[in-house]
């Protein structure tokens, strides 16, 4: 059979496969011989980096062309008040139930305390040798956040992907050309939905090289950490991925067929280009053109409510994130020995929610935050340094959880517009990059 014959998700997935085997075996065998070293530094690394940049330089202007059409599609501007109101009700009700999940978790399992003596030393050693290398981060929860959002210079915060500021001028640059006479908006809006079409074009021809990309990237996390930091905070790791799995499987699975009005089955076949390509890029931006893509074509979400509401998940909605900052926070906390209360431990819940809203779509995007967090409840911030080197594996879980999170998002909300008024949404035809 030839390769091209095979679908591009499956060779995705082969990639997937084949580079995790090849990294484990490198790995094994040549552990820490300079030219394994050489081989992930100056090959896999740089292919695997290049292969996600390529994807994360179209985010800027696919999430600006998608909200504005998303905006001026959904016909009245009042439309956008309630479509917009469900939306954000149903992300931080998604993201406060993982939250929870992860709190109760840690609760029951106690993976910190439980930790062998010896493990817990080794930890806190590891800890003291790279914690002098680290810096706190510096964004905040408080008012500054809020500020934030709102950007001084549209043009600085897209050269930041400073993605919730490009998501507020969107907004208000798509509702701004709703309100302006009809015969004036539409050469902008043929402008703009030209944009978007390149931008898929350009995605559709990154994603050709996807297997190459992720070879690499799972490639280079393999090679470089085998399976030994992994079983040093087996626990932990597990209780990650078990909060996780529970969230996905169960919690969103029950929220696609209560609300979604869709078999659960049905909805994870039909996102598997979704859940491979978030698992391989680790980036909830970097998967987005994909979840568009996959929520017209395989899902039947109008396209202007896929475009309205998935670039806002991607940044805005991180399912996985919440869980995965009540578990770490928690179990740093146990590690140091600093006793959370249980109001501190709402608080934590909490602030996972924001972090949610908050951190950006990208590998490790909500780590800063994470440290801030700790320095909030007493825990040295630095104290993440321990969870690093596993970071990148639950990274990659944690961000399927967050970009099917939004695919249910969409299917809610296609769902309930669509019951409501009929399917009355514009139909661009959009090219699918993950089939
Ligand atoms: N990598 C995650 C995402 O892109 C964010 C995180 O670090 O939790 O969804």
């Amino acid at each position: 059979m030839k390769t091209a014959s095979i679908p591009l998700h499956t060779r995705i997935l082969l990639a997937l496969f084949l580079g995790a085997l090849a990294g484990l075996a490198v790995h094994s065998l040549a552990g820490e011989a300079q030219w394994t070293i050489w081989l992930t530094d100056n090959i896999a690394a740089p292919v695997g980096e290049i292969f996600l940049r390529l994807l994360l330089m179209t985010v800027v202007p696919l999430v600006f062309a998608s909200i504005v059409l998303g905006v001026t599609g959904l016909g009245d501007v009042r439309n956008l008040g309630r479509v917009g109101g469900k939306t954000l009700v149903y992300f931080v009700a998604s993201s406060a139930i993982a939250a929870a999940l992860g709190i109760i978790l840690v609760n029951l399992m106690d993976p910190g305390s439980s930790l062998d003596p010896l493990v817990r030393a080794a930890l806190l050693e590891d800890f003291r040798d790279q914690a002098s290398s680290m810096q706190a981060g510096s964004p905040g929860f408080g008012v500054d956040m809020l500020v934030n959002i709102v950007p001084r210079n549209p043009v600085e915060a897209a050269a930041n992907m400073d993605m919730l500021a490009v998501i507020f001028f969107a907004l208000v640059f798509g509702v701004a050309l709703a309100l302006i006479p009809r015969e004036r908006a539409a050469p902008l809006i043929a402008v703009i939905e030209s944009l978007g079409d390149v931008v898929i074009k350009i995605i559709e021809m990154v994603m050709r090289l996807a297997p190459y990309g992720v070879f690499a990237l799972i490639f280079v996390v393999t090679s470089r950490f085998g399976w030994s930091l992994l079983a040093q905070l087996g626990v932990y790791v597990v209780l990650v991925l078990l909060g996780l799995t529970l969230h996905t499987v169960v919690t969103l699975s029950l929220l696609v067929k209560f609300f979604g009005g869709m078999k659960p089955l049905d909805f994870w076949r039909r996102s598997r280009a979704v859940i491979v390509t978030a698992f391989a890029t680790s980036s909830s931006s970097a998967t987005l053109p994909t979840s568009i893509a996959v929520a017209e074509r395989e899902l039947k979400v109008p396209p202007t409510l896929a475009g309205f509401v998935l670039p806002l998940g991607a940044t805005m909605n991180m399912n996985g994130t919440a869980v995965y900052v009540g578990i770490t926070v928690l179990f740093l906390a146990q590690v140091f020995g600093v006793d959370l209360t249980l109001g501190q431990q709402v608080v934590v819940a909490m602030l996972g929610v924001i972090t949610a809203i908050g951190a950006a779509g990208v590998p490790g995007g909500s780590l800063p935050l994470i440290m801030v967090i700790l320095a909030s409840v007493g825990v040295p911030p630095e104290g993440i340094a321990i969870i690093l080197g596993v970071d990148r594996i639950l990274d990659m879980a944690r961000t399927v959880t967050n970009v099917t999170g939004d695919l249910t998002a969409a299917v809610f909300l296609a769902h309930s517009e669509t019951s409501r008024a009929g399917p009355t949404f514009e139909n661009p035809a959009v090219e699918n990059p993950a089939s």
